[in-house]
């Protein structure tokens, strides 16, 4: 087995232009998730909208998370290879922690 040792040093860089993109996708969905759950009913004894709000909250903690990570710089590594996120699959969900070959395994 090889150990590739300088993978998981290496942050990818981003550009301020791709860093303002990602923060402002994050803010949009942030703000999206949050409406969303002000807006849910009340989840009394409604298991479909127990799991809806569910749903919701843990991709605005998600959402949160990349938020972060962008602010110190580990954003669009994978947690699973270490391996750069393709700017693709961060364009579709920017909050992802894995990436693509990683994903199923999750
Ligand atoms: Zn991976």
């Amino acid at each position: 087995m090889t150990i590739h040792a300088s993978v998981s040093r290496d942050v990818p860089e981003l550009s301020a232009e791709l860093r303002d993109q990602f923060d402002t996708a994050l803010t949009t969905a942030a703000a999206r998730r949050e409406r969303q759950l002000a807006e849910l009913p009340p989840t009394h004894g409604d298991l479909v909208a127990a799991a809806h709000r569910e749903s919701v909250t843990r991709i605005l903690s998600e959402i949160r998370a990349a938020q972060e990570r962008l602010a110190t710089g580990r954003f669009g590594r994978c947690e699973g290879c270490a391996a750069a996120i393709p700017a693709e699959r961060l364009d579709l969900r920017p909050w992802t922690t894995l990436c693509v070959a990683c994903a199923p395994r999750a």
